[in-house]
């Protein structure tokens, strides 16, 4: 067996002996849900209030299409810029969830921002990304209809899905499904 050192932040790194770790980040305007989704995801549970400066990482295991999968998950703080730690995380991301609320079109219009910043980081390589518009529980609010938000990951050629971090609506989907993106890239690049 190879004694070689594996870096954590390489596109093939997977923790000792364990599964393979999957990259992943969550980008969107700040008030979005992304925290929220993150952590039901992990926990199970719905935060009504999550530090919005915070900026951290979580892990989490999943049995995704048979196969175990370590999922390292950045929770990023909103803004367009860089910090140390999101530069590194951009730049060594595997997958991209570009979330927006369907309350809140001006989240949706920024999207494409944060696409250009996944594209400027990683020189316009083709990254996994998925696209989630979120709070879709609030129905009475909706600002953005179903069909606009598809057509949006159509033309980023990204899955879609509308998600509730309250009742957990195709939470799974969505991390589950950027994990799939990032194998279906991979494999299309050993073919
Ligand atoms: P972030 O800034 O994108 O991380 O957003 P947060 O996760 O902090 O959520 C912002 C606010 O939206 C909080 O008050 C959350 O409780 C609320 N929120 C997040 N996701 C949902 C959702 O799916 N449905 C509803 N109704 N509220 C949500
Ligand atoms: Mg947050």
């Amino acid at each position: 067996m190879s004694t070689t050192p594996k870096v954590s932040t390489s596109s093939t790194a997977s923790s000792r002996n364990g599964p393979r770790v999957y990259k992943i980040v969550i980008l969107g305007e700040g008030g979005v849900g992304k925290s929220a989704l993150v952590i039901q995801f992990v926990s199970h549970r719905f935060t009504d209030y999550h530090d919005p400066t915070i900026e951290d990482s979580y892990q989490q295991q999943a049995r995704i299409d048979g196969e175990p999968a370590q999922l390292d998950i950045l929770d990023t703080a909103g803004q367009l810029e860089f910090t140390t730690v999101r530069e590194q995380y951009m730049r060594h991301g595997e997958g991209f969830i570009l979330c927006y609320s369907i309350t809140d079109r001006r989240s949706f219009d920024e999207l494409l921002a944060h696409k250009n910043l996944i594209d400027r980081v990683r020189c316009n390589e083709n990254t996994p990304i998925i696209v989630a518009g979120n709070k879709c529980d609030l129905e009475q609010k909706r600002k953005v209809s179903t069909e606009e938000g598809r057509r949006l990951a159509e033309q980023l050629g990204a899955p879609f899905f509308e998600t509730s971090a309250v009742n957990r609506q195709c939470v799974d989907d969505v991390f589950h499904g950027i994990v799939r993106e990032v194998r279906q890239k991979e494999y299309d690049e050993l073919v």
